[in-house]
């Protein structure tokens, strides 16, 4: 125990239990889960199908496919649009790592492509930048994948109009956003890849996630893909893979997906909230939403000052993250032997030292809310006269 004084209120970063609590979803949970357990079909049962169909209709497509995670959506996705061995990819250089992995598992590079100007006040300054595409593209590139970071939708027109001429597929990293872009729900597009992790704002009580598409053909190479290869069981077409969410993540998902729509509308009045209080703060830039509807999965500021604007938060009580703090290039997965263009990415290395999350979501109320505006004010004065 140090000697110093424990701040009265204490704001964890984010616990779905207290999401749960807060909304009431907890016993409609446990009632799903008993009447899967008492059901006896854990796996490609009419727990999945129904969430698949709801999934895909709030989403405004035509099919859902659903896997065992985010990881693995994006992947199956390229891999049954044939990519694989000696493809590229074009990737954001500034994510998590996942979306780069997703392309690495398929046996292609993926190629990163830096975000837009870092004095950029909309989410461009942290979202794959459209007008770098060209330069990034070669005879062997195959796909584009987007990734819609912090739940602020990339600007997907842009990047349609490059992909479109050019025959590359869009695969769309939706794991943050169950967003809309110019009206249209994320998802709508050809080919969208969630993630259901706990903590994302659709999330199940383990991993899971899913592809959304609007091409009949591509969900059926998924539902094949997903169960070894084969449609019927032990008639396998090909050398699938096992990844297949379960009856009772699907069951939880159902329960909780009526509720999403609240829940990203509390995370809009929040980050409302905490921008028209923190802007214009010495040596931090606030996020700003753009010609999209964010949903606001992190809420992340900018500073020069984030490693000790984050130990004062911390000794006030204030529990943030870091979404990422390496690089993905820079990470030991792909340092060295990583496809980094020479001059490096000076725009994804700076973003990992300066990007701060603070505590964002539906169960958080209004008091805790104005706790961690305080502490940021406060903070971010204190750090400004320390100086550089
Ligand atoms: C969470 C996440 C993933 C991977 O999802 P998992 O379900 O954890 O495998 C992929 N891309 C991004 C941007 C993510 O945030």
């Amino acid at each position: 125990m140090t000697g110093l004084p424990r701040p009265a209120v204490r704001v964890p970063f984010h616990d779905l239990r207290d999401v749960h609590a807060a909304t009431g979803v907890e016993s409609e949970i446990g009632g799903a889960l008993l009447r899967v357990a008492a059901r006896g079909r854990y796996l490609l049962g009419a727990e999945l199908a129904a969430f698949e169909e709801r999934f895909a209709e709030y989403c405004g497509n035509a099919h859902c496919v659903a896997v065992g995670s985010g990881l693995d959506d994006a992947r199956l996705a390229l891999w049954a649009l044939g990519v694989g061995e000696g493809d590229e990819v074009i990737v954001p250089s500034h994510t998590f790592i996942a979306s780069w992995l997703a392309v690495s598992a398929t046996g292609a590079t993926p190629v990163p492509v830096e975000p837009g100007d870092p004095g950029e006040p909309g989410p461009g300054a942290f979202l794959l930048d459209p007008d770098r595409l060209e330069a990034a593209l070669t005879p062997r590139t195959r796909a584009v994948m987007p990734v819609h970071l912090y739940g602020h939708p990339v600007d997907l027109d842009p990047v349609g109009a490059f992909a479109e001429p050019h025959g590359l597929a869009v695969v769309e990293d939706a794991a943050q956003a169950t967003a809309r872009y110019r009206g249209r729900r994320i998802g709508s597009g050809h080919r969208t890849a969630f993630s259901f992790y706990p903590g994302k704002n659709l999330g199940a009580l383990g991993d899971g996630g899913a592809v959304v598409t609007s091409d009949p053909e591509l969900a059926d190479r998924l539902r094949l893909l997903r169960n070894y290869g084969a449609r019927e069981k032990y008639r396998h077409e090909e050398r699938g893979t096992n990844s297949r969410l379960d009856e009772l993540q699907a069951a939880v998902l159902s329960v909780k997906l009526p509720y999403l729509d609240a829940w990203n509308t509390r995370r809009r009045e929040i980050a409302a909230r905490y921008g028209e209080a923190l802007a214009g703060l010495p040596g931090v830039t606030v996020p700003e939403g753009r010609v999209a509807e964010p949903v606001w999965h992190q809420y992340v500021l900018r500073s020069p000052y984030r490693d000790r604007l984050r130990r004062r938060l911390a000794e006030a009580g204030v529990e943030t993250l870091v979404h990422y703090p390496v690089a993905v290039h820079a990470s030991g997965a792909y340092a060295g032997a990583g496809p980094c263009p020479a001059g490096g990415l000076p725009r994804a290395e700076r973003l990992a030292g300066e990007v701060l999350s603070l505590p964002i979501g539906p169960h958080l109320p209004d008091e805790a809310v104005e706790v961690v505006i305080a502490a940021v004010q406060s903070a971010a004065l204190d750090s400004w006269e320390e100086g550089p």
